[in-house]
């Protein structure tokens, strides 16, 4: 993505009762939860597998729990890298969670790559829609650029995200559908191609992936049901950049961020506590404006509500060589898949508070 300033660019409290464990001694097992259960093999940097893999094969696909670890590859569009990718991402989703999520695959020709977009629904027959995005492309130079947060830890999480879709509602007294459509609120988990510029970053070399997406979506009427778009970049790093709430239509989506982050500060002290988050700034007032080009300016364009989670400054591997998965930091890759599991299910639901400790506590029944 690119940043520019100034621009005339128009356009679980339950952390409290059931997170309580994570990251700490799990001695009862009524303690244990999703994130006890998952969260340590699903996003672990197991330095034993650190080894970055240029050349990879497209048909020897990893399939065991760790989600994050098949990124730590090249995913130049059209690739071998970007292949494995895509048939990770498609296996996990077909084979690995249990809901009847529905595939979309959007893949189009230009510059002579094929980019390929992945779009992952629960609840089809939805009138509404969050979607939550990522890219899993990386960018051509320098060459062995991997892409730790640029957007490698972005897509682990939205994968941790959606098992946990899965196994919330796996273990709610009625199933998926049934729970998707009481709300009339569906998930849709995005992950784009071709963000990044072939060669220079520039309104027709960048973004391929979201703009072909965007387009599509205009054409089959789901755009109009998007409600809240929420895109994640540049996560996963010690750096302490703050994300500022940059666009007003989403600032309430920001405040509940905010606020589920003071509860996992609270409750998590042995984590290293950063602040992302700040309600003090407001990036879409005039005075203090600054516009970031990245995958949801298409839908920006299309008055979509947008909350882009993404740090200023940019951390400080942005664009190097060093942005690999040697550079990335557990503690805050954990934290904010805590985080955005929570915001996305009291996006979903509303409070769930009452739901999410049922069904958790019925899985525990079921662990032990
Ligand atoms: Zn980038």
């Amino acid at each position: 993505m690119l940043m520019m300033f100034p621009t005339v660019y128009a356009p679980l409290l339950i952390f409290l009762s059931v997170l309580r464990a994570v990251g700490a001694e799990t001695t009862d097992p009524l303690y244990l939860n999703f994130h006890n259960l998952y969260l340590d093999e699903s996003l672990s940097l197991t330095p034993q597998n650190m080894t970055c893999h240029k050349n990879s094969s497209s048909t020897d696909i990893s399939n065991g729990p760790n989600l994050l670890l098949p990124f730590n590859r090249t995913r130049i569009p059209s690739s071998s890298g970007s292949i494995y990718i895509q048939n990770y991402i498609k296996k996990y989703y077909k084979t690995n969670l249990t809901s009847p999520w529905n595939v979309e695959i959007d893949s189009f020709v230009e510059k002579n790559h094929t980019f390929t977009n992945l779009a992952f629904t629960l609840g089809g027959a939805a009138s509404q829609y969050i979607v939550l995005a990522a890219h899993y492309d990386s960018k051509i130079e320098p060459e062995g650029f991997i892409g730790g947060i640029d957007s490698a830890t972005p897509c682990a999480i939205l994968m941790y995200i959606s098992k946990f879709m899965d196994h919330f509602y796996l273990n709610s007294s009625s199933n998926i559908d049934a729970n998707l459509a009481n709300k009339d609120i569906g998930l849709k988990i995005v992950f784009f191609d071709g963000e990044e510029a072939l060669k220079q970053w520039g309104p027709n070399d960048s973004i391929y992936g979201s703009k072909h997406l965007a387009k599509r979506w205009i054409n089959n009427g789901v755009m109009e049901k998007v409600s809240l778009f929420v895109l994640l970049d540049l996560l996963g790093s010690a750096d302490k950049s703050i994300i500022p709430s940059y666009f007003s239509s989403t600032n309430s989506n920001y405040r509940l961020l905010n606020d589920i982050e003071n509860e996992f500060n609270s409750q998590f002290k042995s984590y290293n506590n950063t602040k992302y988050f700040n309600p003090q700034e407001l990036r879409f007032q005039n005075f203090n404006r600054i516009v970031i080009e990245d995958d949801h300016i298409p839908f920006v364009e299309n008055d979509v509500n947008v909350l882009h989670l993404i740090p200023v400054p940019f951390p400080k591997v942005w664009h190097t060589i060093d942005d690999n998965f040697h550079n990335l930091d557990q503690d805050n890759i954990k934290k904010w898949a805590i985080i955005l599991t929570k915001f996305t299910l009291e996006s979903l639901m509303g409070n769930p508070d009452q739901t999410y400790n049922s069904a958790f506590s019925s899985s525990n029944n079921t662990s032990e």
